[in-house]
């Protein structure tokens, strides 16, 4: 069997390496570096717990289990590439900066702990023994011990290692026009005017898949722009250990020193301007929680487009065209759902028959008037 794959971010690498693992011979086809979409500009959180909202019940179970693969996935994927991921387990404290920001997050702990997530809530005290910099005027904090962090753009850099490593090959700055059906069914990809044959095609575009022309529709996946920056603390004492999830901005602490701060959620196509009011709007969420920033130097600025579908939750599996495979629209979760996403997928071209984790995300649910819920 031949797979190619349209797109080089952790999910089509992620499904490149474990079909690779299994001996078939993939190509993955990205049209700049590796990596350089989405999956890099993220922060990396594992946030299965905090993500657990109301409404999102089947996508919080999806969340949920490849929270449970990660530890594994990530040894496994170190070893198998000789790089790190920078796995961090110190867990992610919720905030609230007055009695508003607390009623609402205590009303979202008593839905997140009914689902059978652990959450602890902290005083203002306990939380600052945790994260003495924390603001003074704290009103409490839910601490999350399961929601941890991965470096991501390690992550993508120890995919393409592994990738490589099992047999799979590359072919980077190499655009897909199209993907081509013959007698019924996926005959390959269409590059620069030359069809390269393939038996599967994975489609794995993130953001940019609706730009691939598909013999047949594929499911609207929209660029939702975040803005980033990241501020350097000393690393030998570091203002902040945790991920913290303040009201108008979160922070990720690396382990190099670089402090993550995000995200705008900006409905503005792929316009990647830097704005002097996302970029505020990101400092006065992290100073008002953690004033200390305020004299750490800002070090880079960034922007990225979440690939959106119409239910937020991700498309997966089969299309109407019978080998054509859609991996995409993971939204907000594309590095926590890398694990189930590239084992399922896998497991599904394998075995001809869509595994189990994934059925209630396939493509079908829009044209049948479903969404994910
Ligand atoms: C600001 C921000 C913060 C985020 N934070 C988190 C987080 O903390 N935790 C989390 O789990 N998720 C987070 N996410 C979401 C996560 O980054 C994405 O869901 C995930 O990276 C999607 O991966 P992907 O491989 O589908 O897409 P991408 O990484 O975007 O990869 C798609 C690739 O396809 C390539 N491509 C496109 N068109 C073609 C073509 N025609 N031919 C060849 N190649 C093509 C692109 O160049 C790109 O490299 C965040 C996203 C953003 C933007």
């Amino acid at each position: 069997m031949k797979v190619a794959i349209i797109g080089a971010g952790v999910i089509g690498l992620g499904i490149g390496w474990r079909l690779a693992q299994r001996g078939i011979e993939v190509t993955l086809f990205e049209r700049g570096a590796a990596g350089e979409g989405a999956s890099y500009a993220a922060a990396g959180m594992l946030a299965a717990a905090c993500e657990t909202e109301p409404g999102e019940a089947a996508l919080g179970v999806l969340n949920r289990a490849s929270m449970q693969l990660w530890p594994d996935f990530a040894a496994e994927l170190e070893h198998a590439s000789g790089m790190s991921v920078g796995l961090r387990r110190e867990g992610t404290l919720v905030i609230a900066l007055n009695r508003d920001d607390g009623a609402k997050l205590r009303h979202d702990m008593a839905f997140q702990t009914s689902q059978g997530v652990s959450l602890e809530w902290l005083t203002p005290a306990e939380a600052r023994e945790r994260e003495p910099f924390l603001a003074p005027q704290l009103a409490g904090a839910m601490f999350s011990p399961g929601d941890i962090q991965v470096d991501n753009r390690a992550v993508v850099r120890a995919l393409l290692e592994a990738f490589r490593r099992a047999g799979g090959v590359l072919r980077d700055t190499t655009t897909v026009n199209r993907v081509h059906g013959s007698n019924g069914r996926v005959a390959g990809v269409f590059v620069a005017h030359q069809l390269f044959e393939a038996d599967i095609v994975v489609l794995a575009a993130g953001a940019w898949s609706g730009g691939v022309g598909l013999p047949v529709p594929c499911p609207s996946v929209r660029p939702i722009k975040g803005q980033m920056l990241a501020v350097q603390m000393d690393p030998s004492a570091p203002l902040l250990r945790h991920v913290v999830w303040a009201p108008r901005a979160y922070m990720v602490p690396r382990l190099d020193g670089r402090l993550i701060i995000g995200g705008t959620v900006e409905e503005k196509g792929f316009n990647s301007d830097i704005t002097a009011g996302g970029v505020y709007a990101l400092l006065d969420g992290a100073w008002r929680a953690l004033p200390g920033i305020e004299e750490l130097k800002i070090i880079e600025t960034w922007v990225g487009f979440r690939p959106g579908s119409r239910d937020d939750a991700p498309i997966l599996g089969a299309s109407a065209l019978p080998g054509l495979m859609f991996a995409t629209g993971h939204h907000r979760n594309g590095i926590l759902l890398t694990p189930i996403t590239a084992d399922a997928m896998a497991s599904t071209i394998m075995a001809g028959k869509t595994d189990e984790r994934i059925t209630a995300f396939g493509a079908d649910r829009f044209e049948q008037g479903r969404s994910v819920a």
